[in-house]
């Protein structure tokens, strides 16, 4: 069974483009058993890298009643889908194929909070503070490579405000796309493990999207975990946009964070949908082949048990306490 940190289904599907790798009708052949389905509001243009060394401004924020509006609608499409809300990990079986709520970047809620149980109450499970653009809560790193994630002040006082109410209710924090200064700020307030849902080591590839070897010290530490993303760009060493990869890139990120701080702490945050990926994994129905790869490195049954769906499965049932 194969649980994942990362997709942008629904952004894709809003926007009316072609699915590109979330294909739900082939996820029974492949054991695709669900994960985050992030609830994203578009900037006009999304960044695309188009060299080996960029450095992409950030887009503009988004004001928070836009952005609401913006994110009842991806919730009608999420709602719309062929999916089992996830609200406990046992939700996640064999067989079928169970969507974690996600939010990725914090705009649609209020500064004060005061929609955040309304939310919650829809099913919210997971909210990402930025979607790297700044906003009220936090500011998030530019696309750039090479870069060190180190760009930008910390969390606002609603900022922090946010994370202990997430910690109250039960929602997971991601610290994907959060700078880092943001990303200390809520190791040191935040109850709940920590987890990055969609980023890979910084030490492998230096973008400023990626984890330094601190941060992943702190994840562990922590008892949480590191979606690896299959984003080439944020793969490979040159950081470059190229179909071209090999999945074992993939492999390559999954050892290195093992290595660092162990097997328990490592999992998939494909970010299908959202990305370039590998073009011999494709999506969903590559699955197969990116776990033989793993197993090919050398992981054995528990350990590809563990990187492919078990993490999640006890990072959930944490955060969700
Ligand atoms: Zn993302």
């Amino acid at each position: 069974m194969i649980v994942d940190g990362h997709n942008d289904l629904v952004a894709r599907l809003w926007r009316g483009d072609a699915i590109q790798h979330v294909d739900l009708a082939e996820a029974p052949r492949v054991d695709f058993a669900g994960g985050f389905f992030a609830l994203y509001v578009p900037s006009p243009k999304p960044p695309i890298p188009t060299s080996e060394h960029y450095a992409l401004p950030l887009p503009e924020p988004i004001p928070s009643e836009e952005a609401a509006r913006v994110a009842d609608e991806l919730y009608e499409v999420f709602q719309s889908l062929p999916v089992r809300l996830a609200t406990s990990p046992d939700d996640f079986q064999p067989g079928r194929v169970a969507a974690i709520l996600h939010l990725e970047g914090a705009e649609p809620l209020a500064t004060d909070l005061s929609n955040l149980d309304a939310w919650y109450a829809r099913g919210l499970r997971s909210l990402g503070l930025v979607w790297s653009r700044a906003n009220a809560f936090a500011e998030g790193v530019p696309f750039r490579f090479p870069s060190s994630p180190d760009i930008g002040s910390g969390l606002t006082a609603a900022g922090r405000e946010l994370v202990r109410a997430c910690n109250d209710l039960g929602v997971l924090v991601d610290l994907s796309h959060l700078n880092e200064a943001g990303f200390w700020d809520v190791a040191r307030i935040s109850s709940g493990p920590l987890v990055a849902t969609h980023s890979n080591a910084h030490s492998l590839c230096a973008s400023s999207r990626n984890l330094t070897d601190a941060q992943l010290d702190a994840i562990g530490a922590s008892g949480g975990v590191v979606g690896v993303n299959f984003a080439v760009s944020f793969l490979r060493e040159d950081g470059g946009q190229v179909a071209a990869t090999p999945l074992e890139e993939i492999v390559r990120h999954v050892e290195y964070i093992a290595g660092r701080i162990g097997i328990d702490h490592v999992a998939f945050g494909s970010d299908f949908d959202g990305a370039l990926v590998p073009e011999e994994l494709g999506g969903i129905p590559g699955l197969p082949k990116l776990v033989d790869a793993l197993r090919a490195g050398g992981l054995d049954d528990e350990a590809v048990s563990k990187v492919t769906s078990d993490n999640w499965l006890r990072v959930l049932g944490d955060s969700w306490a």
